[in-house]
C-alpha cells in the first residue's frame, strides 16, 4: 500500500520563499541567492517527506507563484504584450514570469499582470492562462526536469512530478478574443505534454501526477471527450509511466465513467469533501487502475479520525485488494499551514486535535502502520479524538439550544421593506443620492505601529484607545468637512475584518505562524474556530459610540457578517457548516442590536464572501444559498425597522446568485462593480431589485483619481437603469489599504458628483 502525497506548501517553515520573493523583487538580493533559498526549501521538503515513510513524494509542486503560471510558461503560453520583457538585457526565465505575475513598470515598459482567480472553492488564487484563436505552444521551461533531477538526487528514487492535466489547464484559461473555444486548442497543446511526459519519462520517472480537478465540476460532453483524446494519445507516446490522475474538492460523479475509462495507471478521488462516492468507484474500478483514497484532510487542520479513515481504507482493500490501494490527503496540502510544532502558545489540549502539513503526513505514516498491526496508533489518536468530541472547551448547551429555537421570524424583519424605507427616510432624512463610504480609511504604517505597540506592551491599553480615538476624530471631522451625508468610523482598531470579530468571540483560536499560501508571496492566517460560537461581550459598541458622541451626523455601526467569518476561518468538522454560519449569525445579531441600543441608527454587516462559499456543482447552489442567506437574515433582523441595515459585497461576480442576494433584504447594498459597471446594474434591474443599492463609483484597488465627471457619468447611467431614489454614493470597496491623498481626492469628487445629480433632479444640491 503506497502513501501518496500531492503536493506541500512551498512558502517554508518561516515563509522563506516569500521574504526571499520580496527582496528579489526589491532589488535586495540576487537571483543566485532567491534560487539557493528554494533550493533548499525544496530539498528539506522532500526530506521531511522521506522521513514520514511517504513513498509517492511529489515534486514540481513547488513554485515561485503559481503552479498554474508555472504551466502556462512550460508549455509556452505566453501572453505577446511580455514579449519585450525578454529583450531587456540581464533579464532570465524567471523575470518574464514575475512580470506575467505581477505587471512589469519599468525599462520604459509598463505592462499589465495576468488576471488572477480564485482556485476552485479555496482562499488560493491563481494566474489564469491566455489563450488566442491562433495560440501556439512550445517547449520552453526546464523547471520541471530540473526539479524531477534535484529530488532524485536528493532522495535516492524517482520523485513523482506534478502538472496540471491538459484538459484543466486549457479549461481553467480563458480566451482573449471570440471566435473559438479553448478546448478546440488541445490538439496543438498535446505534443508538447507528450514532449514534457516523453523527456520524464527518458530522465527515469515512473510515477506522474496529473491534476485534473475540473472533473469535480459540472463539463460539457465535448469536454468529457476530450479527457479520453488527451490521455489516449498520452499514454501511447509514454507507455511506461504510470499516470494517476488526479481530482479533488468535489465529488466525481458523472465524470466519474469518463475518468474510468482512461487509459491510466490510478485514480485520486477525495474522500473528505465526498466520501459517499467510495462505493461508486469501487464498483466500477476497471481492474487494472489503482485508487488513491484522499482520507486526509489537506484542506483543514483537524487531527484525522483514524476509525473512519480505516474504515474506508478497509472497505477498499476487501474489494480491490492492498496493491491497487494508496493512502493520500484529500488534496494537496498546500491549503494547510506547515508544522503544528511551532505554535507553542495554543492551549494544549486544543492543539491535541489539530495536525497541520506535517502532521498529515505522519498520520498517513501511522494509518499504514495499524493495518500493519500497530494499533497503539489507533489508541492514541481516538483518545484525541474522544477528547475533541467531548470537550467542555467546545460544547455549549445554551448556543446549541439558541440555534435549535431560530424561528422564521427570527430570519425576518417586522415589516417589509417599503414599509422599512418610508419609516427610516423620515428618520434619517437623507438627501438624495446619499454618500458614504464602506468602513475603513487608510490604515497607515503609523496606525499600525500603535497596535503592534500595544501588543508588545510598550504601551497602555488607555494610551493605545486614546491614540485611536483621536484618528477617530481626526477621520470624522474629515468627513464632515468632505459633506459625506453617513459617516463611518474608519475601522483604525481593526487588524483585519474577521480576525477582530474572532478575538472577541469565544469559540475562537489563533496560530502564531498558521499561514496559508493566499496568491503570490501573500498570505493569510485563518482564524480556527474550534467550539460553540458566543459572544461574551459588545465587539463594537465602544467605538460606534464613541464616533457617534463627536459627530451630529448618522454614523455606520460596522460588523463583519456570518458567513464572511465562516469562509474566512478554518471550521470544524464536527458539525455542519451552517449550524456554525448560524451560531455566529446569533453573536452578530446580538451586536447588531447592542449598537442599536447605543444610539447607532445605521448598521453595515459586510458579506464580501458570500459567493465564495458557492459549491463547485451547480446542483448543491440552492442547498448553501438558503443556509447563506439565512445566516445573514438572523444576524440583521434582531433591529427595528427604523434601523437600516446596509451590506457590502466585493471581489466577485454577483449576477448569477442575484436573486438570493435580494433575498438577503439588506435595506441597502454597496456593491464593488467597477469591472462591469453596466452588467451587474443591469442584472439588478433584470430581477426589479427592490431595496437600496449603492453601486461602487469608483475602484479603489488602484491609487487613481476618479474625475467627478467620471463619477456623473456612472450615476446617470445607475439612475437610468434603478429607480434614483434608490440610488447610493460610494466607493466600491473599504479604503484601508490606500493613501491619505488619494482617498480624500477621489471622496471630494464623489460628492461633487452627488450633488450634481441632486441638483439635476431636485434642482438643488442638498
Ligand atoms: N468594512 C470593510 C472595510 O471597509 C469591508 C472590507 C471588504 O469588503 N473586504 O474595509
Ligand atoms: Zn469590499
Amino acid at each position: 500500500m503506497l502513501l501518496n502525497n500531492l503536493g506541500y506548501p512551498r512558502v517554508g517553515p518561516k515563509r522563506e520563499l516569500k521574504f526571499a520573493s520580496e527582496n528579489y523583487w526589491k532589488g535586495k538580493v540576487s537571483r543566485d541567492d532567491l534560487f539557493k533559498t528554494a533550493a533548499d526549501l525544496r530539498a528539506y521538503i522532500w526530506k521531511t517527506q522521506a522521513a514520514a515513510n511517504i513513498d509517492l513524494i511529489p515534486c514540481n509542486d513547488f513554485s515561485f507563484y503559481d503552479i498554474m503560471l508555472d504551466m502556462a510558461l512550460l508549455v509556452g503560453a505566453i501572453p505577446e504584450r511580455y514579449q519585450p520583457v525578454n529583450k531587456v538585457a540581464g533579464n532570465a526565465e524567471i523575470d518574464l514570469y514575475f512580470a506575467m505575475a505581477r505587471g512589469y513598470q519599468k525599462d520604459g515598459l509598463d505592462i499589465v499582470a495576468m488576471e488572477m482567480t480564485k482556485w476552485f472553492d479555496t482562499n488560493y488564487h491563481y494566474i489564469v492562462p491566455e489563450f488566442k484563436a491562433n495560440q501556439t505552444f512550445s517547449l520552453l521551461s526546464t523547471k520541471v526536469f530540473d526539479e524531477f533531477k534535484a529530488a532524485q538526487q536528493v532522495l535516492n528514487r524517482a520523485p513523482k512530478p506534478v502538472l496540471i492535466g491538459p484538459i484543466s489547464f486549457l479549461l481553467l484559461g480563458k480566451e482573449k478574443e471570440k471566435g473559438f473555444h479553448r478546448i478546440d486548442l488541445l490538439s496543438k497543446l498535446l505534443p508538447v505534454y507528450t514532449q514534457i511526459l516523453s523527456q520524464l519519462q527518458k530522465d527515469g520517472a515512473q510515477w506522474v501526477q496529473m491534476d485534473e480537478p475540473v472533473l469535480g465540476l459540472d463539463i460539457s460532453d465535448k469536454e468529457k471527450q476530450a479527457f479520453e483524446v488527451a490521455y489516449t494519445a498520452l499514454f501511447k507516446a509514454c507507455p511506461k509511466l504510470k499516470f494517476i490522475i488526479t481530482t479533488y474538492f468535489e465529488e466525481l460523479d458523472d465524470n466519474l465513467s469518463v475518468a474510468l475509462k482512461l487509459p491510466v495507471t490510478a485514480l485520486h478521488v477525495d474522500l473528505v469533501r465526498a466520501p459517499q462516492q467510495l462505493d461508486k468507484v469501487l464498483n466500477d474500478l476497471p481492474s487494472h487502475m489503482s485508487l488513491s483514497l484522499g482520507v486526509i484532510d489537506g484542506r483543514n487542520i483537524w487531527k484525522n479520525d483514524y476509525k473512519k479513515s480505516l474504515h474506508l481504507i478497509e472497505k477498499a482493500i476487501a474489494k480491490i485488494g492492498k496493491e491497487r490501494v494508496m493512502i493520500a490527503p484529500s488534496c494537496s496540502l498546500l491549503h494547510t499551514p506547515f508544522d503544528l510544532d511551532f505554535e507553542i502558545e495554543l492551549k494544549s489540549e486544543i492543539k491535541n486535535w489539530m495536525a497541520f502539513s506535517k502532521q498529515k503526513l505522519t498520520e498517513m505514516n501511522e494509518l499504514r502502520e495499524i493495518l500493519n498491526g500497530k494499533t497503539n496508533y489507533l489508541e492514541a489518536n481516538q483518545s484525541a479524538i474522544e477528547s475533541r468530541r467531548t470537550s467542555p472547551l467546545i460544547h455549549r448547551q445554551d448556543v446549541k439550544q439558541r440555534v435549535a429555537a431560530i424561528t422564521d421570524a427570527d430570519a425576518k424583519r417586522k415589516s417589509p421593506f417599503p414599509k422599512r424605507q418610508e419609516i427610516q427616510s423620515k428618520k434619517l432624512k437623507l438627501p438624495m443620492f446619499p454618500t458614504t463610504t464602506i468602513g475603513s480609511f487608510p490604515q497607515t504604517a503609523e496606525v499600525r505601529s500603535w497596535r503592534a505597540k500595544f501588543k508588545k506592551g510598550t504601551i497602555t491599553k488607555e494610551e493605545y484607545e486614546q491614540l485611536v480615538e483621536k484618528e477617530t476624530e481626526r477621520c470624522i471631522r474629515i468627513q464632515e468637512e468632505m459633506d459625506l451625508d453617513v459617516l463611518v468610523h474608519g475601522e483604525f482598531e481593526r487588524n483585519d475584518m474577521v480576525e477582530y470579530f474572532g478575538e472577541q468571540l469565544d469559540g475562537f483560536v489563533f496560530t502564531l505562524n498558521g499561514w496559508v499560501q493566499s496568491y503570490g508571496s501573500r498570505g493569510v492566517k485563518p482564524p480556527i474556530i474550534f467550539g460553540d460560537v458566543k459572544r461574551p461581550f459588545d465587539m463594537t459598541v465602544r467605538w460606534s459610540s464613541y464616533a457617534q458622541s463627536v459627530t451630529k451626523r448618522w454614523m455606520k455601526g460596522m460588523l463583519t457578517g456570518p458567513v464572511t467569518i465562516l469562509q474566512w476561518s478554518f471550521v470544524r468538522d464536527d458539525q455542519p457548516r451552517s449550524e456554525t454560519a448560524y451560531q455566529i449569525a446569533l453573536a452578530i445579531r446580538d451586536e447588531a442590536v447592542a449598537l442599536e441600543k447605543a444610539g447607532i441608527h445605521v448598521i453595515q454587516i459586510d458579506e464580501p464572501a458570500i459567493r465564495e462559499g458557492l459549491p463547485l456543482r451547480r446542483s448543491k447552489w440552492n442547498e448553501y444559498l438558503n443556509w447563506a442567506v439565512k445566516a445573514f437574515r438572523v444576524s440583521s433582523s434582531g433591529v427595528r425597522d427604523e434601523t437600516q441595515v446596509h451590506t457590502h459585497m466585493c471581489y466577485s461576480e454577483f449576477n448569477d446568485i442575484m436573486e438570493h442576494i435580494a433575498a438577503m433584504d439588506a435595506d441597502a447594498i454597496t456593491i464593488e462593480t467597477s469591472r462591469s459597471q453596466m452588467e451587474l446594474l443591469e442584472a439588478f434591474e433584470k430581477i426589479n431589485y427592490p431595496n437600496e443599492i449603492g453601486p461602487g463609483v469608483y475602484d479603489i484597488h488602484s491609487p487613481r483619481i476618479p474625475s467627478k465627471e467620471e463619477i456623473i457619468s456612472l450615476l446617470e447611467k445607475a439612475s437610468a437603469i434603478l429607480p434614483p431614489r434608490n440610488v447610493w454614493v460610494n466607493p466600491d470597496c473599504g479604503l484601508k489599504t490606500r493613501g491619505w491623498k488619494e482617498t480624500d481626492a477621489a471622496l471630494r469628487n464623489m460628492v461633487a458628483g452627488a450633488k450634481y445629480m441632486r441638483s439635476k433632479f431636485c434642482g438643488n444640491g442638498n
